[in-house]
């Protein structure tokens, strides 16, 4: 269709992590406030995400998964101010095209659920399923259908720590969402998603490093930072969202360093930054996949973080 072709196509699967986070971005868009995962094997054997969303209605269930079946936009105009995670339609056509699918959804609406099963893009299975409202997506197999795809999967181990780094990042931003992970039958991930940054950080990173963070504040920039004598040996404990998306950026990095200044002697002080920014002023060439991000206006972002950073610890002289 017309607005189909004015969507940037190419999303592809590439690994069970993409895979993850469609689902859990689809969760999210549904208005979900509990969501859990469960991975076996980096994934590449099963991925289930649950979410108490929205759910399907029993009759678009089945185009949900043919491609460009987004219920997200509906008009050009639409495209200009889309304010959900996906917009294109085709994640799960692409999912379901690689793997062993089981779709299990619900409306509040609708007294009974619907189970579907898909395999290889086709649907193989249909019938109720007794549920509560939302929706189960069971992935099975991935790349099941195409040996050389499968062939350059990493490791499980690789895979898993991928998901796990992904679904923290979700578990922080999302702090009003309850997130659960569950890798090969051990919880590895529990928020309560109450809202409060601070709790989920401590459910996310449970290490001293982030038990005692401060709130600062600037014009483009909120966050949480240790004081300045409180530092890990790496930016591990460094984590920026720009926009909503989670990045890495010499020009954060350099700001809130320049806000601790002379204050921190060794290491790198851990900080949870979110940064909000005019869609036109950074980089949107950039790959969806890629981390780095650019800003057009680097020099004031870094401003604004250094005195937001500088105000916190310096008031704590006082
Ligand atoms: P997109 O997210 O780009 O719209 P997807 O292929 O990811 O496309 O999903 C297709 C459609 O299926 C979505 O637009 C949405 O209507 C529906 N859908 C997918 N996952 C869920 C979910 N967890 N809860 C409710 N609806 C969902
Ligand atoms: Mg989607």
């Amino acid at each position: 269709s017309f607005i189909s072709d004015k969507i940037a196509a190419g999303e592809v699967i590439e690994r069970p992590l993409s895979i993850v986070k469609e689902l859990v971005e689809n969760s999210i868009d549904a208005g979900a406030d509990s969501i859990v995962v469960e991975i076996r094997n980096g994934g590449k054997s099963y991925i289930r995400v649950t979410d108490n969303g929205c759910g399907i209605p029993a009759e678009e269930a089945e185009i949900a998964f043919e491609r460009h079946a987004t219920g997200k936009i509906q008009t050009l105009e639409d495209l200009g101010h889309i304010d959900t995670l996906g917009f294109r339609g085709e994640a799960l056509a692409s999912i379901c095209a690689i793997s062993r699918m089981t779709l299990y959804t619900r409306t509040a609406e609708s007294p009974v659920g619907i189970k579907l099963e898909i395999q290889g893009g086709r649907i193989c299975g249909k019938e109720p399923s007794g549920m509560n409202g939302g929706t189960t997506m069971v992935v099975e197999d991935v790349f099941y259908n195409t040996p050389a795809r499968r062939k350059f999967m990493r490791s499980d181990a690789a895979e898993a720590s991928a998901i796990i780094d992904f679904v923290q990042k979700m578990a922080l931003y999302y702090a009003n969402v309850a997130f659960q992970l569950i890798n090969n039958g051990r919880n590895v991930l529990t928020t309560n998603g109450d809202g409060n940054y601070l709790h989920a950080i401590s459910r996310v990173y449970p290490t001293k490093e982030f038990s005692n963070l401060m709130e600062i504040q600037g014009e483009h920039v909120h966050g949480f930072i240790s004081d300045p004598g409180t530092t890990k040996n790496n930016r591990s404990g460094q984590i920026f969202f720009v926009n909503g998306r989670y990045v890495r950026s010499d020009v954060i990095e350099k700001g809130l360093m320049d806000g601790y200044g002379d204050r921190v002697f060794s290491g790198y002080p851990v900080a949870l930054l979110f940064i909000t920014v005019p869609p036109e002023t950074i980089d949107v060439n950039i790959h969806p996949n890629k981390k780095e991000i650019k800003f057009l206006e680097s020099g004031d972002i870094k401003k604004d973080i250094a005195a937001a950073v500088q105000k916190v610890i310096h008031s704590q002289d006082a």
